[in-house]
């Protein structure tokens, strides 16, 4: 890492701004913060908000709990950004996706406080499409340094040994992509397993890394519009997407609030 970081995010604590009453950390450059918290070994909990989690928290008092304990809580989706512009608050999106290649890919470049190069661990998706992904982000970034990778379909024994698997190894930024609220109540529960680790929930991001399915096109993410590109990609999730514009609706009453 080079020292200008270091120095730059030795002591800084995000300030926060809310959404629907869940914190939004408001930082220039996350992977930096994060890299930063790496190299020093200390432990973080990363959530990915976007509209539709922050509606699901309105519904699960659990759910909103864990975001609210998180040490980094990211601007994810547009409808979050949005709602922060409404307020004045200006601020970048920042997709949990790319956050978490951004990492893969500068994590080499980190020592963390015991000499080694910053390392990583793959948990979640489909049988094949995890070891899949890992394979492919060696192939991409040979000095990456991926400790394991396990699907998330493990059964209760399996799950025992990979919990050994993460106390021994103690992996320094570990991605869960299990899915909104499993892959949070995953970490929350996990988390002292690696107390100097980043643990980041991924939704599914070992689908897009493997191959198994696709990002929308740049001009859709860029206008916004990435959510149009997974509902025709997956319709099944047009219910769930109905919490979307139910999030602007309250969005704008709130506003003044
Ligand atoms: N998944 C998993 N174990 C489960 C349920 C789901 O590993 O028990 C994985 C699934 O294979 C997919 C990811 O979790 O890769 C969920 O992806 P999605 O895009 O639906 O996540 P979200 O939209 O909730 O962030």
């Amino acid at each position: 890492m080079p020292e200008l970081l270091q120095s730059r995010f030795e002591s800084e604590s995000p300030q926060t701004a809310l959404v629907l009453g869940l914190p939004i950390h408001l930082l220039s450059d996350y992977p930096a913060w994060l890299l930063n918290r790496a190299q020093q070994g200390q432990g973080v909990h990363v959530v990915t908000l976007n509209a539709e989690m922050a509606m699901q928290g309105e519904q699960e008092p659990s759910l909103a709990a864990i975001i609210r304990q998180a040490d980094l809580v990211i601007p994810d989706g547009i409808g979050v950004v949005f709602y922060l512009w409404l307020r004045r608050k200006r601020i970048q999106r920042c997709p949990g996706i790319e956050l978490a290649e951004t990492l893969i890919q500068q994590s080499a470049a980190v020592q963390t406080p015991d000499g080694r190069p910053a390392s990583l661990f793959f948990f979640g998706g489909a049988p094949g499409v995890t070891e899949l992904a890992a394979r492919r982000w060696q192939e991409r970034v040979p000095s990456v340094t991926i400790a394991g990778a396990e699907h998330g379909y493990l059964s209760a024994e399996e799950q025992e040994s990979l919990k050994q698997k993460l106390s021994t190894l103690q992996p320094s930024i570990i991605l869960v992509g299990l899915g909104v609220p499993r892959q949070e109540k995953w970490i929350l529960e996990n988390r002292a397993l690696c107390p100097n680790a980043i643990w980041i929930g991924v939704g599914g991001s070992f689908d897009i890394w493997s191959g198994s399915k696709t990002r929308a096109p740049e001009w859709l993410r860029n206008n916004g519009m990435e959510w149009v590109y997974r509902l025709y990609q997956e319709p099944w999730r047009w219910r769930r997407m109905l919490a979307l514009p139910k999030f602007a609706w309250k969005a704008l009453i709130h506003l003044g609030r």
